[in-house]
């Protein structure tokens, strides 16, 4: 099987009706990056930030910063690489800073609620990103918005930082786009409004189940409930894409949800044609993809609209994949 999938890196990602689909990687350092392009990515559709403050035993420096944000822009050789602002708390903690003990932490002190609130902190990352910039095609993505305030916010602190640079006389892209991750509910049913903010949306799936259905997505107990494949799920989905396609902004997906090739006729239903996924996952999505077509994912999402039960909708997804020659 491993011979056959990678017997297909090379071809493109093109339905047999003739869709064509960008697969992009998510990468959390540098390191990630060399496995990614050899399993034919098109550019990093998420930059997982973290692991770059986690590295040392203190804030990293804007020039460390941007020494790696520049060798990921070089590497890439001018195709998409989508940096997402540090997403911090949650499941997500730093040795160096004392988060406060909080009853929820997935409910609390976390994502760009922290950058917002430490200003200065989120400044030196978008000055290290801006930097970065001139050497690829970057775009920048806010985790955890729920609000248009956030946005506006954040964008106050990006401008301060574009200020500096420019009064320092260091080159940045300044069209550098803007975006945020759709995974909470909130954001997902006021997408008409922040689809006005920004340049484009990614849907973070693992979030956005998580907070849909009320499941911890790291409680063992319940992890049978968290279930992608609900109804409940797909409405924020529909509610979100249709809303970037109204305001005609971009929307790709970068929650695990991306990686598996049973929900493809969601993203073919809906339009959606970029997906973000772990590098392991992007074969086995694109062998899935060159066998689908569009025209079916359209018919198939009408009926999945319809479902009641996640039991239902997947076996609608599964008998799909059996009748695939
Ligand atoms: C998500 O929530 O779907 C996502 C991609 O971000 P993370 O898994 O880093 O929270
Ligand atoms: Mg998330």
């Amino acid at each position: 099987k491993r011979e056959r999938l990678q017997s297909i890196v090379d071809v493109p990602a093109v339905t047999r009706d003739g869709r064509e689909f960008q697969l992009l990687a998510n990468i959390a350092s540098l390191h990630e990056l060399e496995q990614t392009l050899k399993r034919g990515a098109k550019g990093v559709g998420l930059f997982r930030t973290e692991m770059v403050y986690m590295d040392g035993t203190t804030w990293p420096k804007e020039e460390e910063q941007f020494g790696v944000y520049k060798a990921a822009a070089e590497k890439l050789q001018g195709k998409p690489l989508v940096i997402r602002t540090l997403d911090i708390g949650g499941d997500k903690q730093l040795d160096y800073i004392s988060l406060p003990e909080e009853e929820n932490p997935v409910l609390g002190y976390r994502g760009i609620r922290i950058s917002i609130d430490r200003r200065d902190m989120f400044k030196t990352q978008l000055k290290a990103i801006l930097r970065a910039s001139v050497y690829g095609s970057i775009r920048i993505l806010l985790p955890m918005i729920s609000s248009v305030e956030e946005i506006r916010k954040a964008r106050d602190v990006l401008e301060l930082a574009k200020q500096e640079l420019r009064s320092a006389g260091t080159a940045f892209d300044e069209l550098i786009p803007v975006g945020i991750m759709i995974e909470v509910p909130a954001a997902a049913a006021i997408a008409d409004m922040l689809a006005q903010e920004v340049q484009f949306f990614s849907i973070g799936t693992n979030d956005l189940v998580q907070y849909v259905l009320a499941v911890d997505r790291m409680n063992e107990k319940i992890s049978h409930l968290y279930e992608p494949f609900h109804p409940a799920v797909l409405r924020m989905l529909k509610l979100t894409v249709e809303a970037a396609q109204k305001h005609g902004i971009s929307v790709s997906v970068c929650g695990e949800l991306a990686g598996d090739p049973d929900a493809l006729p969601i993203w073919l239903g809906l339009g959606v044609h970029d997906l973000s996924m772990a590098a392991q996952s992007l074969l086995d999505v694109k062998s899935r993809l060159i066998e689908s077509s569009e025209e079916e994912g359209k018919r198939l999402l009408e009926r999945l609209l319809d479902c009641r039960t996640s039991a239902e909708m997947k076996g609608l997804l599964q008998a799909r994949e059996t009748s695939v020659p």
